[in-house]
């Protein structure tokens, strides 16, 4: 999955600090971020490369996180004015599946994650004021009412739901060519994640489901969303009822008969997968 980087280690602990020439940077702009073109070169830009042209892009710039040994800024896209071209180009956030090495997507997606953070939450929600980030912790501070806004997660459940040797397979309403998938959604205020799989169920297709098993859970940073997957079991009617407005299609699909999904960077795939290949824990 996009966050399982070993040997790679990823290190969230919340520091200040000044960029170094060989530190690498975020640049994303309209939600799109500065890639090499180069393929075979690591693909984010270090400041090293930039300081010439930029003098004062280290005082624009915010630490992240790091990864293994290597640091991850973002510089501010309202307050340096960066470009495409020599060797650059502005990638949407597709681009972080496919990268290489695979640990630099997860860095990018996580990037992007905090870039939209940072820009949504500019102004605070309670008085209006210019907020400014926190130096204790990962956190945007209001000076005038003293808000504080943390890092948006919104949690949202996976639900690979079986009978015996087939399982449910979905696919999105209003994507083009999608992937196969699994009946999913967002927790609601006062919600357990149980409560969310079988409402979600029921909401997408109209059958109930027992036998509830945690199976592992994924930062998704393209939707600021931690997904948790679970295996369930139907339980009663067979009969779909599917939810247009949310699903193109709705179907039940015998292991021997089942689809292959190409993505291997989700969870949902991996569930897909583990089913597929009787894999899955008991
Ligand atoms: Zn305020």
């Amino acid at each position: 999955m996009l966050q399982d980087i070993k040997p790679q280690i990823y290190h969230n602990e919340f520091y200040i600090k000044t960029p170094q020439a060989k530190d690498y940077f975020f640049y994303i702009k309209e939600g799109k971020s500065l890639i090499k073109n180069d393929k075979t070169a690591f693909p984010f830009a270090s400041f090293g490369e930039f300081t010439d042209a930029q003098p004062d892009i280290c005082a624009h710039a915010d630490f992240l996180f790091s990864i293994s040994r290597h640091d991850f800024y973002l510089v501010n896209e309202q307050a340096l004015p960066l470009s495409e071209g020599n060797g650059y180009t502005f990638a949407p956030p597709t681009v972080f599946r496919t990268l290489s090495p695979a640990w630099a997507g997860f860095a990018g997606a996580t990037g992007c994650h905090l870039h939209r953070f940072y820009r949504n939450r500019a102004y605070c929600g309670r008085c209006g004021h210019k907020m400014e980030k926190k130096q204790d912790e990962r956190a945007l501070l209001c000076p005038v009412c003293h808000n504080v806004e943390y890092p948006k997660i919104s949690p949202g459940i996976i639900v690979a739901i079986t009978d015996g040797d087939r399982i449910l397979l979905t696919r999105y309403a209003g994507r083009a060519n999608p992937h196969y998938a699994l009946v999913a959604g967002y927790n609601e205020i006062g919600e357990t994640l149980e409560e969310t799989v079988h409402r979600e169920v029921m909401e997408e297709v109209g059958l109930k489901v027992k036998n509830l098993r945690y199976y592992k859970n994924q930062p998704w940073a393209f939707s600021d969303s931690l997904l948790i997957g679970f295996f369930a079991e139907l339980d009663g009617s067979a009969e779909i009822h599917r939810d247009a407005s949310e699903l193109a299609s709705a179907e039940w699909y015998a292991r021997k008969d089942m689809p292959h999904n190409t993505l291997d960077i989700s969870l949902t795939h991996e569930m897909i997968y583990m089913f597929r290949n009787g894999l899955l824990p008991s």
